[in-house]
């Protein structure tokens, strides 16, 4: 059967509201949060700061660490609290979807630690935590070449879709999820995942779909670094 209508109403290669903000915990060298529909995302950097056990310094370059976690609360079944298997795999994927952008060269022997908390999570959330990564290290005024937006696209039934809610995730008749993040300004790509099945074709049009997805949070994602300077 044909997947004709989205359960909230949306277009097919429409994303949920999106919110973003900047400079949210005090404390931190820089912070972000990205809403994208019921997804909230925080992130706060420490950093660059001299590296402890010292033989983890590099002599050429300061490194970057992540922490991606997701609330207890944040779900309807309650998460246990503490790392997991799925938490190190997108603390992984979101380091490397960042390093890219990141020019570390001049803090050598320092390291950059990115905190990701997810509040509430409701699909999308290592996309949303890049945003919010990617806009809590320019707030900390890290060396960035490019600024990195994230999206989820996928296929849902037999149709192509951009931001994939939970619900379309458990879509009984089948849901693919591809999580991608994007360098705006060359539009490189920084993670591509997928989970499920889709053909190459399907996976262009994906790709399409999100790069302009990614426009749209990238303007969001501007906005929300320049209202947190503005004055
Ligand atoms: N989820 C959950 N409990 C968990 C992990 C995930 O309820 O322990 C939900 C949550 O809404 C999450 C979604 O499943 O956003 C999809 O998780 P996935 O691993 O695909 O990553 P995400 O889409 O959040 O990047």
């Amino acid at each position: 059967m044909s997947y004709t209508k989205r359960p909230d109403g949306r277009k097919f290669d429409e994303t949920r509201e999106i919110e973003a903000k900047v400079g949210i915990i005090k404390r931190a060298d820089g912070s972000a949060m990205f809403r994208i529909g019921k997804t909230i995302a925080l992130a706060a950097v420490y950093g660059p700061k001299e590296l402890y056990p010292a033989f983890m310094q590099k002599s050429t370059t300061g490194i970057l660490r992540c922490y991606y976690d997701m609330m207890s609360f944040s779900v309807t079944e309650r998460k246990r609290p503490g790392p997991t298997r799925r938490s190190n795999e997108i603390s992984m994927v979101t380091r490397d979807a960042l390093l890219p952008v990141l020019d570390l060269s001049k803090f050598q022997n320092t390291v950059v630690d990115i905190f990701i908390n997810v509040i509430q999570a409701d699909a999308g959330t290592r996309c949303a935590g890049i945003c919010a990564a990617a806009m809590a290290l320019a707030d900390a005024g890290i060396p960035m070449k490019d600024l990195v937006s994230s999206v989820s696209v996928g296929k849902v039934g037999d149709k192509i879709v951009v931001d994939l809610d939970k619900t379309e995730e458990d879509y009984e008749e089948g849901a693919t999820d591809l999580p991608l993040a994007f360098m705006p300004g060359t539009g490189k790509v920084t993670l591509l995942q997928l989970d499920g099945n889709m053909s190459k074709d399907e996976i262009k049009k994906a790709l399409e779909m999100g790069k302009k997805a990614c426009e749209g949070i990238y303007k969001v994602q501007k906005e929300a670094l320049k209202a947190r300077y503005k004055k």
